[in-house]
């Protein structure tokens, strides 16, 4: 797993700060003694173990809002006021919103866009934000059971 990164100006894309994420500080230590001209240690950071922890978290989560049999939105085009999962029209007193990744994952409202974005740039997950979405309370239960409170976006 990749742990540690390298912060620096790339020569490559007009000397904008970037960042290159290495398995542990000896490839990185190497990696950057090689192709930057003024390596130093203090560029190395640790991946945060908030950040590690949250990829825990999403590991562990299962509950995909594409999962639906028909696909998404049950195989219905119309979005709008209708849940994601089953694509029944669902008015907002009978549903919430729940944050899902591009590969329709839900994901718990205590992981930040932030830390998605980082897990990314990463490698760890190979998924991104894609935003908030409506699900159904019938449909979110059925999706998340108990745990459903922890993933409720509003
Ligand atoms: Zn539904």
């Amino acid at each position: 797993m990749k742990t540690v990164f390298i912060n620096f100006l790339n020569k490559e894309k007009n000397f904008q700060p970037d960042k290159k994420y290495f398995f542990g500080p000896a490839e990185a230590a190497e990696w950057g003694r090689k192709n930057l001209e003024h390596y130093s240690p203090d560029m190395m950071h640790w991946i945060p173990v908030k950040t590690l922890q949250a990829l825990k978290i999403i590991q562990g989560c299962t509950a995909n809002i594409w999962s639906h049999p028909k696909g998404p939105r049950g195989g219905k085009e119309e979005p709008g006021e209708v849940c994601e999962y089953c694509g029944k029209h669902t008015p907002d007193d009978k549903s919430n919103y729940f944050h899902i990744l591009t590969s329709g994952l839900i994901i718990p409202v205590s992981i930040s866009e932030e830390t998605i974005k980082e897990l990314s740039e990463a490698g760890l997950i190979n998924d991104d934000s894609q935003g908030c979405f409506k699900i159904g309370y019938t449909c979110a239960k059925k999706l998340l059971g108990h745990r459903v409170k922890e993933f409720l976006v509003y």
